[in-house]
């Protein structure tokens, strides 16, 4: 992958972009072509592919050659900031310097070099840096977040709880309704019982004794 074309002061010339991320150019190479590729762009896009990503001519590793020398004279000369910046480093210096700032920039990320630390901090706040102040603000942080984490466990229990007892009284109804009909079944059951067997001794009144 290339630099980002924002972080350039002033003009780059197109020559100077690569023809796969279109971003400037980074340890560039070039095709028979004269295409011109940063070296990690071009060699995945030549995992997949035997041309060159702009005019399909054949293209393969070994093909490959350093870009000439005056393309690459302009793109050292380009003035690139920091890439810090966001951080609040206001350094532009050539691309050819900024591999040797990059690596003294204050405003660059360090891990913390005490043992058992490793917090990642700007190195100009080294000084300032508490390892312990740090820890003791992370444990708090995770303490709180698993307090939430408990909170909304709880709730979403509590309303599956209710969601339960819902289905339950439910059940519980339709039960005492079925008790009801069985209930009634049973005594008309008992009541035909009753009068049939009435019938049957009327029945045997009606024959004629012999
Ligand atoms: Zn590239
Ligand atoms: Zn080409
Ligand atoms: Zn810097
Ligand atoms: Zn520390």
């Amino acid at each position: 992958m290339g630099y980002d074309l924002e972080r350039f002061v002033g003009y780059v010339n197109e020559g100077l972009l690569c023809c796969v991320c279109r971003d400037v150019l980074e340890r560039p190479l070039q095709g028979p072509c004269e295409h011109a590729f940063c070296s990690s762009c071009i060699s995945s896009w030549l995992v997949y592919h035997r041309s060159c990503p702009e005019d399909r001519l054949p293209l393969e590793v070994g093909s490959l050659k350093p870009l000439y020398r005056y393309m690459r004279n302009d793109l050292t000369r380009l003035q690139i900031r920091c890439v810090n910046a966001a951080r609040g480093c206001e350094v532009v210096c050539s691309l050819e310097n900024l591999n040797a700032h990059e690596d003294e920039c204050e405003f660059a990320f360090v891990s913390c070099s005490n043992t058992g630390c490793g917090h990642m901090l700007p190195s100009l706040d080294r000084s300032q840096h508490n390892c312990v102040a740090e820890l003791r603000v992370e444990v708090e942080m995770l303490r709180a977040e698993m307090m939430c984490k408990v909170e909304e466990k709880e709730s979403q229990l509590k309303n599956e709880v209710e969601e339960l007892k819902g289905q339950l009284s439910c059940l519980m109804s339709d039960m005492r309704a079925l008790l009801g009909a069985e209930r009634l079944r049973r005594q008309e059951l008992a009541e035909a019982e009753v009068e049939k067997r009435e019938l049957l001794e009327l029945l045997k009144e009606m024959q004629p004794s012999r």
